[in-house]
């Protein structure tokens, strides 16, 4: 029975019945704006305790799902025994909303697991969407929500065998090659291994415990990639990443650098990864948008290699004045010339790496064997992509 259930949360509707009459609100609107933590930690041990004993709803002939037995009662003068049972579902709407509502995302994990009603309702988009939104909305972009389409699909194809199955994978291959470098494309989805699990499917839920488990690699940004190395030093790389949740870390897979084969970095920290600021694949050179804009004190990044086998990196600098210029700007023109200096104020005065020069007319890929080559640039407009630069800015001058 209902009072059975509500017994070890009386004081939460104890302190429910003697705030309503202060509430001209309805009386739901009231309850919910009064539900504190410690109220909802007990009403959920209590309903916790109450799906410990539940039945698997094939046992039962009607929706009721999930139940305790009542203890011997009198009903009208007659003592029955087990006549009755209380089912979770029978609670108000708004009740178990709030209260899956309330559930952290293993919890609606756990609670999906009771029963099948309690699994379509614990799979809801609207549940897990704020739970997407606080975990993973700073790495994910839109390259990882195409990935896990693409990814969804080809599992789909895979699974049913359908006719169309092999040009099916081809469109997949031809997408993704234009995302990531096909050398190592095959790795992508599953590490290269085939799993026994269940199908994902295109529930946020599903999406979520993808990500959690680390089963989807996607495709992110790293920061200072390799530990630090100082050869990345100030530079964000394309990778493939896959959350460990045993370290709260990722694992980022690089594509191959020159004769380097795939580089896989481990314990990459949340704060070292960004989602893909631009389309543009990792060996591709960025069509720069900016570059009539760009004035002296512009902060921006630009894509270097050291060759052309390698992937473009994204490199951190400010646009400079140029040489007859002392950065007056009353008296400066240097927005005017074909040139515009680039600074890497990361690197000490003299090196060659500090200071480089490109012309805003020339899109090509520029640069040398021996310089390295740089290709597009990005515009920083953002406070926080830049703050972000210099969160990152290394304790000594590089040389
Ligand atoms: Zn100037």
């Amino acid at each position: 029975m209902l009072f059975f259930f509500i017994m070890p949360s009386f004081p939460f509707f104890l302190l429910l019945s003697k705030s309503l009459p202060l509430q001209p609100l309805p009386p739901w609107a009231g309850e919910v704006r009064l539900l504190s933590v410690l109220f909802w930690q007990e009403l959920l041990s209590s309903l916790l305790h109450l799906f410990d004993k539940c039945k698997p709803i094939s046992a039962r002939k009607s929706g009721a799902l999930s139940s305790v037995t009542t203890p011997p009662r009198k009903i009208c003068g007659q003592r029955v025994e087990n006549a009755e049972e209380m089912s979770v579902l029978d609670l108000p709407e708004l009740a178990l909303e709030c209260i899956l509502g309330k559930l952290s995302p293993a919890g609606l994990s756990n609670m999906a697991a009771v029963c099948s009603s309690l699994r379509e309702r614990c799979r809801s988009d609207h549940l897990w969407e704020k739970h997407m939104k606080e975990k993973w909305e700073r790495v994910i972009g839109d390259a990882a929500r195409r990935d896990w389409k693409l990814y969804l699909a080809s599992r789909e194809d895979s699974s049913a065998g359908i006719a169309g199955s092999d040009s099916s994978k081809k469109w997949v291959v031809s997408v993704l090659s234009r995302v990531w470098h096909i050398s190592w494309l095959k790795s992508r989805i599953d590490g290269g291994s085939k799993t026994k699990n269940p199908l994902p499917d295109d529930s946020i839920m599903s999406w979520y415990q993808s990500l959690e488990s680390g089963k989807f690699w996607f495709p992110a940004q790293v920061y200072n990639r390799e530990h630090g190395h100082v050869g990345f030093m100030l530079s964000c790389y394309d990778a493939a990443v896959r959350y460990d949740c045993q370290t709260d870390t990722f694992h980022a897979r690089y594509p191959p650098h020159g004769r380097r084969t795939t580089v896989v970095e481990e314990g990459v920290q949340w704060d070292r990864l960004r989602p893909p600021p631009v389309e543009t694949p990792a060996h591709d050179l960025h069509i720069s948008d900016c570059l009539d804009d760009l004035r002296p004190g512009d902060h921006i990044e630009i894509q270097w290699r050291r060759s052309k086998e390698f992937p473009y990196g994204w490199w951190y600098g400010v646009v400079g004045h140029l040489e007859p210029c002392d950065g007056n700007e009353h008296f400066c023109w240097c927005h005017l010339s074909d040139t515009v200096v680039l600074e890497f104020n990361q690197y000490t005065p003299g090196s060659r790496w500090r200071r480089a020069s490109i012309n805003p007319k020339d899109h090509r890929e520029g640069g040398n064997e021996t310089d390295g080559f740089f290709g597009g640039i990005r515009k920083l407009k953002s406070k926080d992509e830049i703050s972000k630069w210099r969160q990152l800015w290394p304790a000594d001058a590089l040389e």
